[in-house]
């Protein structure tokens, strides 16, 4: 998985570079700040847009960076409000993004990157495999217009999951970058603690994760309480042991204070058996951690199935039989192709 060859964008800058540039343009140093508010705070990434800067430096920057990474392609709104939204990247690739609606939330979930190299089994992005990292202006710019849509509907973003297309550690520092503007009082401020990095477990990418002592909230994709059955559903060889992922989790609690959630896909007769609940019961026992569970999304071509809500309220009470902290994020988006990827890949089918 490489990181984009092309030119970057406007939206790419760091602050500090955004500075640079408009100090090489001869311009006062003012002028970066109205600039950066365009894109951080108003999500304004044509500098054509940019209505308040004078018409020599609007030019310039037009010739520098004419286009924003992404454009809008289209959506998908489910039955339960569940959005969905697809993005042109400036390669011709497609990334998308979902904004789920909740009584007293709105989630963003963002895509780190264009398919994804981990390949589970059940999911439309690990399809045609990893193609490249966002980069930081393309994992921003999702945010940004995920809340203009949110607006439109008149709601504010509350929370971000990392868990839409691609593994988030395998593009750290882009995704690093992207959530700190997010988070930053010159960009949207959205709290530390409203913000969640999903991966399957990769060594580097955690360790990195708790050393940095963010506040944002750790997640892993578990999805099978052993190795043996998360090996089929989880094919990466370089991906975490479910006993390193467990001490992963302990270290991260014991290193930043900040409890860890599991994500657990529920597919029906593949891993929502009482005696897998038994297993993963024990298995979080002592982590103080929270469970997610997800019955599935089915994907048109893909052999696995939502299992029934009696199986999922069955797992759920194993569960919290050992005082497990548990969620069910139950039925959103299943009519729109709500599996991360799904939008992505159909619509790269429509055009061959
Ligand atoms: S579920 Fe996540 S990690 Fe697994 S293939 Fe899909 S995008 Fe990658």
């Amino acid at each position: 998985m490489t990181d984009a060859p092309m030119r970057p964008r406007l939206s790419d800058l760091e602050r500090s570079e955004l500075d640079t540039l408009i100090r090489q343009l001869g311009q006062p140093a003012f002028r970066a700040g109205q600039v950066w508010d365009w894109m951080a705070k108003k999500g304004v990434f044509a500098p054509r847009e940019m209505t308040n800067l004078p018409a020599p430096l609007r030019d310039k920057l037009i010739e520098l960076h004419p286009d924003p990474a992404l454009q809008f392609e289209g959506d998908s709104e489910a039955r339960d409000t569940t959005e969905k939204l697809l993005f042109r990247l400036a390669d011709g690739r497609y990334v998308e993004s979902v904004l789920i609606p909740a009584p007293k939330r709105t989630t963003v979930c963002l895509s780190s990157q264009v398919g994804c190299a981990v390949g589970c089994r059940f999911c439309a992005s690990g399809i045609e495999g990893g193609q490249r990292n966002l980069t930081t202006g393309e994992i921003f710019e999702q945010f940004m217009a995920m809340s203009r849509r949110a607006e439109e509907r008149g709601r504010r973003v509350s929370n971000i999951v990392v868990m839409g297309m691609g593994e988030p550690m395998f593009n750290f520092s882009h995704v690093m970058a992207a959530l700190d503007r997010i988070n930053s009082p010159e960009g949207p401020n959205l709290g530390a603690r409203k913000i969640t990095v999903s991966t399957v477990g990769i060594r580097g990418g955690v360790e990195r994760f708790t050393a940095l002592r963010k506040p944002y909230t750790l997640a892993f994709s578990l999805h099978a309480p052993n190795d043996e059955l998360r090996r089929r559903i989880v094919p990466l060889a370089s991906a975490m042991s479910v006993a390193e992922i467990r001490e992963a989790a302990l270290r991260h609690l014991k290193e930043t204070g900040r409890e860890v959630t599991f994500e657990y896909v529920l597919l029906r007769g593949v891993n929502d058996s009482p005696a897998e609940a038994r297993e993963f019961r024990a298995l979080m026992r002592g982590t103080q951690a929270s469970v997610n569970l997800i019955p599935y999304n089915p994907v048109p071509g893909l052999p696995y199935e939502r299992p029934d809500d009696r199986d999922v309220d069955r797992f759920v009470a194993i569960l919290e039989d050992g005082r497990v902290k548990v969620s069910v994020r139950r039925r959103k988006g299943s009519d729109i192709d709500a599996a991360c990827g799904q939008l992505a890949l159909k619509r790269r089918a429509e055009e061959r």
